[in-house]
């Protein structure tokens, strides 16, 4: 048994997706509003007996750990470790080892969330810390939804946090190796002493790393020092607060990203939880990659003193490239969300006055035109142009081209005249998209003529001892792909194990036929006797019978050629058999 097994064994599917959808019986399944897209009539259905859902939705299927894989994006071995976390399995030694992965990530993450636990103790303990963080106006929820520090400074805060972590048996050296303390000529430091801590989690909420700001009058240090990269923290990939976030990122399918920690926690007070912070960089593509996998819109606050305009303009075409729509809030000159929010000002306003990119372009590369050198006018237009060229609404091309038309001070049909030469010269080329992403086509409906295939394929899955000997050749042979892959599977495996089931076949199949398989038994609720099936099998014998007639008389004469009249005897006996029973099936009709 595998890790995996084990985990189906232990948890049930129902369980574990009713902490994500509120699910409701309908007939042999259950259903309920998919936590993977927003939708108004439930159309996630999970199969309490066959352990697998599907969503009718977005077409997205699988067991319980493909599940929590897709739930919090994370690798399936990731889901499973988060498995054994949340119901508290005790997984048997010999399975464990199998798995594990190194264990020196574990170690590491146990570490941080031990030192992030340390450090939000500080922080209630120094009173003069404290007053520093709510006077930048964080109040003692966000303290400890974020779980926010203070780390001492001083020989006797070193001995402490030593003595505390070696309750946990943890070393100095160990606490060195990351990285919290340094060594100095004789004695152990930190480069966070005397900060506020911001304890940085990945998506499924380890703590893996921190950044300090100083908050004492006079302390000449940068303002922020963050934990230096490692394996397990990586600055481009990592966003401050999205474990926080991620559902509420997934609910209202946008997020707000800013740059600082403060900022951050400013946004999310404000009334806006679905917002994460690069740590202090600009937005890189594998941060837009992580985003894309919750939302479609992604909120920038644009600082106007700070971002250049091709800061934004780098992000755009990123976002391009992930399928992503980006909105750029702009905040007045030198203001960031957590100073503007400081003042006593309400964010709202802003965010519902942001400007979609390509507005935000035109206004921004248009601003002061007349006075632009001829170069720089004919640049700025071809910019635009672009931008506009890459839309996929007309609608919303016609509309900016009239933005841009009046902007640049240029008529809409030389516009469109530029527009259709741009698209002509990249024909051939895939346009990135701006559009929402189309899901994956629905696959056979009920007029479909391949309907016969999809339910003889549906009952065997079903009940996978229908696949017999007497019908496994023909059935292998009829049946088309993506179907005959996975019947092929099934003969395989039932050929060394023909007490075979379900549970065990399922993980042996590839993810696109497993999302196929979880697809197709959750969209049936009968049951097919054996009277049933043989039926289908009659119905299909039928439809390909002129192939099946040329394929007997091959082999009739090939039995004739060699002379073997026992065999020309068996083939005639078959075929014989063959067309009495759809014959018969005929006559009843
Ligand atoms: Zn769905």
């Amino acid at each position: 048994m595998n890790l995996f097994s084990f985990i189906k064994g232990h948890v049930s599917i129902v369980t574990v997706v009713n902490e994500y959808a509120t699910l409701k019986k309908a007939g042999l399944y259950l259903k309920g509003p998919c936590p993977f897209h927003s939708e108004k009539t439930p159309s996630f259905t999970v199969s309490p007996h066959k352990e697998i859902f599907y969503c009718f939705g977005c077409h997205e299927g699988g067991d319980v750990i493909a599940f929590v894989a897709k739930a919090e994006h994370c690798s399936p071995l990731e889901a499973a470790k988060h498995l054994i976390d949340r119901y508290n399995l005790s997984v048997p030694e010999t399975i464990l080892e199998s798995t594990t992965t190194a264990p020196a990530k574990k170690r590491y993450y146990e570490l941080c969330t031990l030192i992030a636990a340390w450090c939000h103790e500080q922080l209630f303990k120094s009173s003069q810390a404290l007053a520093y963080v709510k006077q930048r106006g964080i109040d003692v929820k966000s303290i400890k939804n974020y779980q926010l520090g203070y780390f001492p400074g001083g020989l006797v805060a070193i001995k402490n946090l030593i003595a505390a972590m070696g309750k946990h048996n943890i070393l100095a050296d160990d606490l060195v190796d990351i990285q919290i303390l340094s060594r100095g000529k004789q004695v152990l430091f930190s480069p966070f002493e005397e900060r506020i801590m911001f304890p940085i989690a990945d998506h499924l909420g380890r703590f893996c790393g921190f950044g300090g700001r100083v908050f004492k009058m006079g302390d000449m240090r940068p303002k922020y020092y963050n934990s230096h990269e490692n394996e397990f923290f990586s600055k481009g990939q990592i966003l401050f607060g999205l474990h926080l976030a991620k559902r509420e990122v997934q609910t209202h399918q946008k997020v707000i990203v800013v740059e600082g920690y403060t900022d951050c926690i400013a946004v999310f007070e404000q009334g806006y939880p679905y917002v994460v912070a690069t740590l202090g960089t600009a937005c890189t593509p594998d941060h837009l990659k992580v985003l894309a996998r919750y939302a479609q819109q992604v909120y920038l606050i644009y600082d106007a003193d700070k971002a250049g305009i091709q800061a934004i303009l780098r992000i755009a075409e990123l976002c391009w490239q992930v399928n992503l729509d980006l909105w750029v809030v702009t905040l007045p000159a030198g203001e960031d969300p957590a100073s503007f929010v400081a003042k006593g000002q309400q964010l709202g306003a802003s965010i519902e006055q942001a400007q979609d990119i390509f507005s935000f372009f035109i206004a921004n590369l248009g601003s002061d035109f007349s006075h632009k050198s001829l170069a720089d006018k004919v640049g700025a237009a071809r910019k635009i142009i672009e931008l506009i060229a890459r839309l996929e609404d007309p609608l919303k091309q016609e509309f900016l081209l009239q933005q841009a038309s009046t902007t640049l001070g240029l008529g809409v049909d030389a516009l469109k005249k530029e527009i259709y030469y741009l698209q002509r010269a990249q024909e051939g080329m895939v346009a990135p998209r701006v559009t929402l992403p189309h899901p994956k086509p629905a696959e056979a409906t009920a007029s479909d003529p391949a309907m016969l295939e999809k339910k003889i394929f549906y009952s065997i899955i079903n009940n996978i001892d229908l696949l017999a000997s007497h019908n496994e050749d023909f059935l292998c042979t009829y049946l088309p792909e993506p179907y005959k892959a996975v019947i092929d599977t099934l003969r395989r495996e039932k050929a060394s194990n023909p007490s075979l089931t379900f549970a065990q076949l399922f993980p042996l199949l590839d993810e696109s036929s497993q999302q196929l398989v979880s697809r197709i038994v959750l969209e049936y609720q009968e049951v097919i006797t054996n009277e049933v099936f043989d039926q289908l099998i009659v119905q299909l014998q039928k439809k390909h019978w002129k192939v099946i007639v040329n394929a007997i008389k091959l082999k009739l004469e090939h039995a004739r050629l060699q002379g073997n009249e026992q065999e020309v005897q068996t083939v005639i006996q078959e075929f014989l058999a063959l067309q009495k029973k759809v014959l018969d099936k005929k006559i009843n009709e």
